[in-house]
């Protein structure tokens, strides 16, 4: 039987239609709207293409949005100086630095200057520490791993005492999704494993795997035969195989051997159109997060 596809793409609609009533509902009541600023610093295309979807996406949902264009040769104190305004500032929620900065900047010290309570991207070290914590104290989650759980809960895949076969250990990814399906909690209460390269007998945990979430960035690793029948597969990897030729864009491929793998899997996310559409959605949910939370203690 094949496999039923988890697609990002519709999950997302689904994420952002949310945001978005919310907001409405906020500005009905009287209530400020969430504030997002987007810190770049200098030109690179790439960097600017991901900045200008974040912006789109946070005016299209009816937040306050501040675009923050810096040259390529700012200092670091002035870096810093910008991100303590924006700290200071009670109209923003969401403090966003596009990553990477110059080679006279260190990332770390910019990013861990960031107020905890607006950092979105949740990869403050007080963030990844509430992730461990769990409950209450975790405002936050970093969005891919959000993504994930969010695609996992509204494919109404059991998670509750099933066996969760995380494979990579990044910090981004497969650290923080591997905790997160570990809490008590909705989407969660699971038993996890982490594989990564030095695992001894990486088939044999796949294949045990009720739900197999792949992030480790080499095409076609997880082989159809690791996958248990009637699993759910998450495949995280973004691979560029190749190039079309007419369209002049990158063949995009996952971890799974997608064509393989949707005859054995329950469910399973397609690349692209799965998880990557996911992680803008699940920033803007934290800066909507960040705002209620603001609102509430204020
Ligand atoms: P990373 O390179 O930081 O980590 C990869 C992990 O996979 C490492 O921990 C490594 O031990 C493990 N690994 C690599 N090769 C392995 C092998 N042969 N066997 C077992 N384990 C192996 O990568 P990352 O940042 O976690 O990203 C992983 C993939 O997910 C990449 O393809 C990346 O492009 C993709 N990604 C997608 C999104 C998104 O769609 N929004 C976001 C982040 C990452």
């Amino acid at each position: 039987m094949t496999a039923e596809i988890i697609s990002g793409t519709e999950i997302r609609k689904e994420i952002l239609a949310e945001i978005k009533e919310d907001v409405a509902k906020m500005k009905a009541e009287g209530k400020r709207v969430p504030g997002l600023v987007t810190i770049l610093v200098g030109e690179s295309p790439a960097s600017i293409s991901y900045v200008t979807l974040k912006i789109k996406t946070a005016n299209e949902l009816g937040f306050k949005e501040i675009q923050e264009n810096q040259p390529e040769d700012i200092s670091e104190a002035d870096l810093l100086a910008l991100i303590d305004k924006y700290n200071n500032d009670p109209e923003i929620d969401g403090i966003l630095v596009q990553l990477p900065l110059p080679d006279q900047i260190d990332d770390k010290k910019v990013l861990n200057a960031i107020n905890p309570d607006k950092d979105v991207d949740a990869f403050h070290p007080v963030n990844v520490g509430r992730l461990m914590i769990g409950g209450d104290e975790a405002i936050f989650h970093p969005c891919t791993p959000a993504g994930i759980q969010e695609m996992i809960v509204r494919s109404n895949t059991e998670t509750s005492g099933a066996e969760v076969v995380v494979v990579g250990r990044s910090n981004i990814v497969g650290k923080p999704i591997a905790m997160m399906m570990a809490q008590k909690g909705i989407g969660a209460n699971s038993t996890v494993t982490i594989v990564h390269t030095r695992t001894k007998d990486l088939a044999a945990h796949c294949k045990r795997a009720d739900i197999l979430i792949v992030a480790a960035g080499v095409p076609g690793l997880v082989k159809p035969e690791w996958i248990k029948p009637g699993s759910t597969v998450i495949d995280v990897g973004v691979n560029r195989i190749g190039m079309n030729e007419k369209t002049g864009k990158a063949i995009l491929s996952g971890d799974v051997d997608y064509d393989a793998a949707k005859e054995i899997a329950g469910k399973i996310t397609p690349v692209p159109g799965g998880v990557g559409p996911m992680t803008i959605a699940m920033l803007m949910k934290n800066t909507l997060k960040s705002a209620q939370y603001a609102l509430k203690n204020s």
